[in-house]
């Protein structure tokens, strides 16, 4: 399956890695170098898998970085940067990122900056990845506690999308790609969160390579409406105003304990009751939202205490404007709308129920 996106394409399906290598080797010619950007974990799962799919690669020089979002940082992309310029990559190298979100979103930050930027494919290996960081054109690295703070928007040349990678990825890291899928159905397309409810709950068999496809075409759909998030591409944040919050306080303090798809579940707990509260959801819908989110994600160690730090992070998001709390919430399952000023006092108050909550057994 192909779908099409602002300059660039996603390829969906494992026969899909058979045509990069065809394609590879047929423009050869247009490549004077061509890197492999991964990290450790998926240098171990991943790799073996994708070079015995794409031969063309296997003489391409790998750049290895140690895993976790801690490593999504300026100085890992200068040690990058270096690695490529002694090894004679110039304006025509290639940069094929393969990795989860931190590897698209880090890689594709390198090449388009070495060289004021170079040519990058993404080959996602993580659910969330898949599903989220590698569509898009957002390339980003985070600054201390302040999530993807330093980036632009740059496409990639292509999107290749192989679920065969997603077998070796654990049930937590899985999960966490799930939050995503969950949040493209909640603000966009109610028959999809149905689906999702049903075949994640058991009530109707799990077809996972189609969900993907459906939650692909959701998240493409809002970037082509709204490439450089000028307005309806900010719903993309729904949950995301406090996830991203929550990651970074926890990133910082404790190093990468909470994974990104667990922080934005939280994110979206909070954020489904300000938007009870303030946006007209109903009450029943934004409880079914609860309960699936904490019946699928372990309950986040926020107490007190960080709640005057995880407002202080919000102050960085990229939403705001003129010292404003922007908020993209939801007012119906599948339905959202974005730049809804928040105070700081609601948003504790939706801290305040969080830490509240009953661990779901
Ligand atoms: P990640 O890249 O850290 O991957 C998660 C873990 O899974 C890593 O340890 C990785 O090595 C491992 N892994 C990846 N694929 C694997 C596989 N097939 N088998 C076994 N292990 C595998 O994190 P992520 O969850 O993929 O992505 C999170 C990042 O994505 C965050 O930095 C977030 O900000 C970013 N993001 C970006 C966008 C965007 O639009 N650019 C959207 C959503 C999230």
């Amino acid at each position: 399956m192909e779908i099409e996106s602002t300059s660039y394409r996603v390829f969906i399906g494992n026969e899909q890695l058979l045509e990069i290598d065809a394609m590879l080797e047929q423009y050869q010619d247009q490549y004077t170098k061509i890197f492999l950007l991964t990290d450790d974990m998926v240098m171990q799962h991943c790799m073996p898998v994708f070079l015995e799919c794409v031969p063309f690669l296997k003489n391409a020089e790998i750049i290895e970085l140690s895993h976790g979002e801690q490593h999504k940082n300026i100085d890992i992309c200068k040690q990058v940067w270096e690695t490529l310029s002694e090894a004679g990559a110039d304006r025509n190298s290639l940069l094929v990122n393969l990795g989860g979100g931190v590897v698209t979103d880090m890689g594709g930050f390198i090449a388009s900056t070495y060289q004021r930027g170079i040519r990058f494919i993404n080959i996602p290996t993580s659910l969330l990845a898949q599903v989220d960081a590698s569509i898009g054109g957002k390339v980003a690295v985070d600054l201390g506690k302040m999530k993807n703070q330093i980036g632009l928007f740059s496409d990639p040349l292509m999107v290749v999308v192989a679920p065969i990678f997603l077998d070796t990825l654990d049930d937590r890291q899985y999960k966490s790609g799930l939050a995503e899928m969950i949040k493209h159905a909640l603000i966009a397309d109610a028959t999809h969160w149905k689906e999702l409810f049903h075949a994640l709950t058991g009530q109707k068999e799990l077809a996972m390579e189609q969900l993907l496809q459906y939650s692909i075409q959701i998240k493409n759909k809002v970037v082509l409406a709204d490439q450089k998030e000028g307005g309806i591409r900010k719903i993309l944040n729904f949950g995301h105003t406090v996830g991203h919050a929550i990651e970074g306080l926890f990133l910082e303090e404790n190093g990468t304990t909470v994974l990104h798809g667990e922080a934005v579940a939280a994110g979206m707990i909070c954020e489904a009751w300000l938007s009870e509260k303030y946006n007209g959801l109903d009450s029943s819908k934004r409880i079914a939202i609860q309960e699936f989110l904490m019946s699928l994600y372990p309950k986040l160690a926020i107490n007190k205490t960080m709640i005057d730090d995880l407002l202080s992070l919000m102050f960085f998001d990229k939403k705001n404007r003129n010292g404003d709390l922007h908020f993209s919430l939801i007012s119906d399952i599948g339905k959202a709308s974005y730049d809804i000023v928040m105070d700081k006092e609601k948003v504790a108050a939706s801290l305040r129920y969080y830490i509240g909550l009953e661990e779901n057994v």
